[in-house]
């Protein structure tokens, strides 16, 4: 659609001043990408704004702009923003037609009230005050239209109904097909990438947000400003219904224009619209990919018209502050851009980290410790990274319990509308404990289909053993040496880890230790091919010994995967051979899944069907809630009935509804985004990068996995295998320095594990491998 072959003269429009609305003026022409608008002035002042629509103007577009600016008529005039009105002409029409005998007959022409004030373009670069008061207007806007609609909101640039419409949200990356015609290469390459973020950032949030009619385009020509601040807004042809967040980002988009630190120009305008309408946990992370979205739009069209009409300055006026903000914004890290735009926390001013620390001495627990010879002070996640107070970015090769990534807006939606509705205890019906159960079982062998829910990894495997003991009415208990299984008396008593280590106070009678089945440092090497059932031969000795000392066996307590163990892969044959011994002796087999279940090993949902075994009771923590805290206990029918022996189970926050939104969104992400399958492959190509890595560095003993949980385990000495503890540190505290963060395991902290958030993809694979390369080759000297 191109503006009128020959335009209104400004006879025309005075003439139709007096005509139509009997006021006798002098025009002068204002700037119009499609429309003809005309400034109308009586004794010198400013009067009134008198537009001519261009010829393709729809009827029921117009009426669309009449709803809407008779909503923002009602927007209280104490808030000191003002809107174009619609003045009638002398018949008493908001809408009137060109008169015959006019150039352009029969276009829509309407006159409005003029508002004053100074384009923003001219106050640019905008003080704070004046960014503020633009997010504040933007929000007022918005809030006065949020339950608006009205049909010819919905624009799109093709398709049903279509009006050619380029600016919708929704439909970005239309501009693709334009890409060819920005000439300069480098730029052409640059907005293709932006495109491909914007795609993978912005579009798949689109629909999840909250939508409205929007004003659309809140540019630099269209937001007036008087006396710094922003007090009006013109031009409404490009109102349409998208993410109500759409409004903020177009908005700082402009504003950001000529600002030295635009990302702190934009932070303001964001201030001033939270404050009015606070922003949703998705439209925050939805906000900066929709301004590259904008931005994006912004260029290639700029770039298509220029290919269209050469020469039209006003088509192409905003292209080159539009490309200088591209190239300052399209690597920014999604969430290095929010610390930028919400502040660290949102806005809530942060303890410097040296008053953290005090703090923290002070008020915590000397038993508490750090990670890392310089500490960590991370405000933010966003799948496997993390960031600090200071917006820089880590890459998170180790923490487990975000499974499918931190924050993941998903996880966060479903507890936050859960949060909003109802929490309360398992003493009333709710259907959310019932579905996530059934999920949960569903994803298990038989008989395992009884649930229990409880807060923690630690209370999953208390609850255990309770369950053995209820079952069994016996107490002994087997674990592996350097085992680790949680925090409570009964489960430090269990942990070998903890009462075998500092301020341990050593083996409980009840409690019986077998080898860990570690193929690299055990008795029994990974070439023997009965490692499995050798390693299963001593939890038979402990059964004979319990029995020989008169004594019963309650359960074999074993993590399917070791972790805090050293990352261990048992031998295959251990399980299978372990667990028969246990139930001959009419034990209780108990798998602790709360580090490795839920697909991290690739092959299989859970770590005990790497030994193809069928637990009694399995025991989930950390990645079921993905940070939330939920753990599980599944049990057979037959063990659950034996725990019911008259006393109730019952936990106050185990099995709450927004622990089990939590739950239920974790597996629906799994699943959808296919991350036992990602890490499958993520782990076997990191596992190919990293297992050259015993050939090349002396240090390197061994290197194993499954799927996405691998150990490197360091080593002074291949023959002793004598640990190298202190260069295991040095490793981790150099990957740290370089932006990766992992940690160091096994009852030598000797291995450095790899256990990441499951969407750690093969750059990061790559990035990690190269990294932990060069670090091994240089900067790993103990105490380094
Ligand atoms: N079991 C295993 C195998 C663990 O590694 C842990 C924690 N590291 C726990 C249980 C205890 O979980 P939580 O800390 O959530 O209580």
């Amino acid at each position: 659609m191109s503006r009128s072959a020959v335009p209104l003269t400004i006879a025309d429009a005075e003439q139709l001043a007096r005509t139509l609305y009997g006021r006798v003026a002098t025009a002068t022409r204002l700037n119009g990408e499609f429309d003809e608008n005309f400034l109308l002035t009586i004794d010198r002042q400013p009067d009134s704004v008198l537009k001519v629509s261009h010829p393709a103007e729809r009827r029921a577009f117009l009426d669309l702009q009449n709803a809407v600016l008779t909503r923002l008529g009602h927007v209280p005039a104490a808030l000191g923003f003002r809107f174009p009105e619609l003045i009638p002409t002398t018949a008493g029409d908001t809408t009137a037609l060109v008169p015959e005998g006019f150039q352009n007959a029969g276009r829509f022409v309407r006159l409005f009230t003029y508002i004053g004030g100074i384009h923003l373009g001219d106050a640019m670069p905008c003080a704070p005050p004046l960014l503020r008061s633009l997010g504040t207007l933007l929000a007022t806007v918005d809030q006065a239209l949020l339950d608006l609609d009205h049909p010819a909101a919905r624009r799109r640039r093709t398709g049903d109904g279509s009006d050619g419409f380029r600016w919708a949200l929704a439909d970005t990356l239309w501009v693709r097909d334009a890409v060819h015609l920005v000439t300069d290469t480098r730029r052409r390459a640059l907005v293709s990438r932006v495109l491909d973020r914007v795609a993978d950032e912005a579009l798949p949030l689109l629909p999840v947000l909250r939508q409205s009619i929007i004003h659309g385009d809140a540019s630099e020509y269209n937001v007036l400003v008087r006396d710094g601040r922003a007090i009006g807004l013109i031009d409404f042809g490009d109102l349409h219904r998208t993410a109500t967040v759409g409004e903020l980002a177009v908005g700082s988009v402009y504003a950001m224009f000529g600002a030295g630190d635009p990302l702190g120009a934009a932070a303001q305008v964001v201030a001033g619209y939270d404050g009015t309408l606070p922003l949703t946990a998705l439209e925050r992370v939805a906000l900066f990919p929709l301004m590259l979205a904008r931005l994006a739009v912004s260029v290639v069209n700029a770039a298509l018209r220029n290919a269209q009409e050469p020469g039209d300055a006003y088509l192409t006026v905003s292209a080159a502050p539009a490309w200088a903000l591209l190239e300052q914004l399209a690597e920014v890290p999604p969430r290095v851009a929010e610390v930028r735009l919400f502040g660290p926390v949102d806005g809530v001013p942060l303890p410097s980290y040296s008053a953290l620390r005090v703090m923290r001495h002070r008020a915590l627990g000397p038993s508490l410790s750090l990670s890392y010879h310089t500490p960590l002070y991370l405000v933010r996640g966003w799948k496997q990274y993390l960031y600090d107070a200071d917006g820089t970015e880590y890459l998170d090769a180790y923490n487990n319990v975000a499974h499918v990534g931190h924050a993941h807006p998903r996880v966060v939606e479903a507890i936050a509308r859960q949060a909003a509705l109802l929490n309360t205890n398992t003493r009333y019906l709710h259907h959310l404990i019932g579905e996530y159960a059934e999920r949960l079982a569903a994803m298990l062998p038989a008989p395992l289909r009884v649930c229990y829910f409880t807060n923690s990894g630690s209370e999953s495997n208390e609850l255990a053993l309770r369950m053995a003991r209820a079952h069994t009415r016996q107490r002994d208990v087997i674990v592996s040496a350097g085992a680790y299984h949680g925090n409570t008396q009964t489960l430090i008593d269990v942990s070998p880890y903890k009462y075998g280590g500092p301020g341990g106070a050593g083996r409980e009678p009840w409690v019986h230790e077998v080898p860990m089945p570690d193929v690299y440092r055990g008795p029994y090497p990974a070439n023997d091919p009965d490692a499995g059932p050798r390693y299963a031969a001593h939890v038979s000795e402990a059964v004979r010994e319990i029995r020989a000392a008169g004594r019963g066996l309650s359960a074999f307590l074993f993590e399917s995967l070791p972790s805090v163990g050293g990352q261990i892969i048992p031998p295959p044959g251990y399980l299978t051979a372990a667990y028969e011994a246990v139930r001959a002796a009419g034990g209780l087999c108990i798998a602790d899944e709360v580090q490795v279940g839920l697909g991290r090993a690739g092959t299989h949902i859970w770590g005990f069907e790497l030994q193809d075994v069928v637990p009694d009771i399995v025991v989930c923590g950390k990645p079921i809630g993905n940070g939330h805290p939920l753990g599980a206990v599944i049990t057979t029918p037959q063990v659950a009935a034996s725990f019911a022996n008259g006393m109730e189970y019952f936990n106050t926050f185990g099995g709450n509804p927004v622990s089990m939104a939590a739950g239920l969104a974790v597996l629906d992400v799994l699943a959808e985004e296919g991350l036992q399958q990602h890490a499958l492959e993520v782990g076997a190509q990191l596992m190919t990068m990293l297992r050259p890595f015993t050939e090349r560095h002396a240090l390197v003993g061994d290197v194993r996995g499954a799927g996405l949980f691998v150990g490197v385990e360091l080593v002074r000495d291949r023959t002793t295998l004598e640990p190298a503890d202190r260069e295991a540190a040095a490793v981790v505290n150099a990957l740290r320095e370089r932006g990766i963060l992992t940690g160091t395991d096994g009852p030598y902290h000797n291995v450095v594990k790899i256990r990441p958030p499951m969407p750690f993809d093969a750059s990061n694979a790559t990035r990690l491998a190269h990294t932990l390369d060069t670090v091994l080759a240089t900067g790993c000297s103990p105490g380094s």
